[in-house]
């Protein structure tokens, strides 16, 4: 058997001195891991990736082509770019297609020597093609399953403790331990991506210049906390819109999710918005394809509020990688007000406050989203003097966000933020404006 696979390989060589593209006779499948073996070991030289055909893969037999041709992957840049998931859709096994692309790795270096295989539930020792399977489809994925706790892994994933433990050991082991260097941390934020807020004044107030960010950062969470028209909505909707800029225009090119609690989500208010960014930048997108871009659900009480976040944990899971940018929770905290008012009612409040706020942590840790929550104020009668308000919510909600800002009216359509308590960011203030056009930087 290898030396028949060595065969092929020498006689393959031989093409190649020929400057051809190399074509790949049709394999039986039955023979693929031999001839895969072999040629493993020997490594092409760079080959314009134009030239590449999908039968230039060792190991993808005609039927395995015809049924990725079908499903839109012609060419092994496409089947490298594409995600485990959606090629498991069209018909191709996850151990086959994870072969097929560490082959690819391995044969043409130049090309496709960075790729970084994803990591599958079917890589932790113990699960199964059908536990994986099952998993999957109630959104479950690698680090999920790390970062869930493992009490939850049994209520909502039937997962037993000891299984959930011993999978989340593993998952950390692959993933190299629990530690790792300051010098890497600060090697990795040094690479963190940020969007504008579509207001100047907003994106220098927010800029943090020792990772190169400006406006909000890529996976990080905020609160906006401010009086009833201080401008916390208005700041949410414009969001929506520039974190779909594409990065030249200092978007990041994905999707926006808004939770709506207060029935203020307007899509008029983001078409108006929409127009005035589009203008200025001269982004042609078209409005209804803005609005296309933003997945709204409306909170009409506590409960649909966490089974919406909930929700969003399987969607996310289900849905290929780095398409939504941002999460919106507007307001996360009217609905706990009203509903847990009276007396005595206050540790329920916080248990289940903290409860959904953490669930909004594990999608932006798990799905790199930003996460931008509104809050209300309440007025504060132990404080006599400045401005008496603080953030509803106490300590839990004190301590959630990565940086909270505080918004109030000023004279006219002017608004005031301050960041109120950032680890990057210094307290500042800044200025912005409400107009027809959105939200404006001021002076
Ligand atoms: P909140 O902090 O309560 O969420 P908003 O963000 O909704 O407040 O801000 C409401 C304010 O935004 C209004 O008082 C108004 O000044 C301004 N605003 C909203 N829509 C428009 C518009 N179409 N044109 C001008 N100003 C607007
Ligand atoms: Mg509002």
């Amino acid at each position: 058997m290898a030396v028949k696979a060595a065969k092929v390989t020498k006689k393959k060589a031989g093409k190649m001195e020929m400057a051809e593209p190399i074509v790949e006779e049709p394999i039986m499948e039955t023979t693929e891991k031999a001839v895969v073996e072999t040629k493993t070991k020997k490594k092409v030289p760079a080959v314009s990736l134009k030239d590449l055909a999908l039968t230039d893969v060792p190991g993808l037999g005609p039927k395995t082509n015809q049924m990725l041709v079908d499903g839109g992957i012609k060419n092994p840049e496409k089947l490298m770019a594409t995600s485990l998931q959606d090629l498991e859709i069209m018909g191709l096994t996850r151990p086959l297609a994870k072969k097929l692309r560490t082959t690819l790795k391995e044969l043409y270096p130049d090309n496709f020597g960075e790729f970084d295989e994803e990591q599958s539930l079917e890589d932790i020792e113990g699960i199964g093609p059908t536990t994986a399977k099952s998993l999957r489809e109630k959104g479950m994925n690698v680090h999920l399953l790390q970062t869930t706790p493992v009490k939850e892994l049994e209520s909502r994933y039937g997962l037993t403790a000891d299984t959930a433990s011993k999978y989340q050991t593993l998952i950390s082991t692959m993933k190299g331990g629990y530690f790792t260097t300051a010098y890497d941390v600060m090697e990795q934020q040094k690479n963190s991506e940020s969007f504008t807020f579509g207001a100047d004044s907003l994106d220098k107030l927010f800029s943090i210049p020792e990772l190169g960010t400006s406006g909000i950062k890529a996976a990080d969470t905020y609160e906006f906390f401010g009086a009833f028209r201080s401008g916390k909505s208005q700041i949410c909707h414009q969001l929506c819109v520039t974190i779909q800029l594409p990065k030249e225009l200092g978007g990041l090119g994905k999707k926006a999710i808004y939770i709506d609690s207060e029935g203020t989500f307007s899509p008029s208010r983001i078409s108006q918005m929409a127009h005035r960014i589009k203008e200025e930048k001269g982004w042609d997108k078209s409005v209804d394809d803005i609005l296309g871009d933003i997945l709204v659900a409306r909170a009409k009480n506590t409960d649909m509020q966490q089974q919406i976040a909930l929700k969003l944990l399987d969607i996310l899971g289900n849905t290929e990688k780095d398409i939504y940018g941002i999460l919106i929770v507007d307001s996360v905290s009217s609905h706990f007000r009203a509903e847990y008012a009276g007396r005595g009612t206050l540790a329920d409040r916080q248990q289940t406050l903290n409860h959904h706020l953490s669930i909004l942590n594990r999608i932006a840790d798990t799905y790199g989203l930003s996460i931008v929550i509104t809050n209300q104020v309440q007025s504060n009668p132990a404080q006599f003097f400045g401005d008496p308000t603080v953030a509803v919510g106490g300590n839990i909600m004190g301590h959630w966000a990565t940086t909270r800002c505080y918004l109030r009216k000023s004279k006219g359509e002017k608004r005031v933020i301050r960041i109120f308590d950032s680890p990057m960011i210094g307290e500042l203030e800044a200025v912005f404006e409400i107009t027809e056009n959105g939200v404006l930087t001021s002076e």
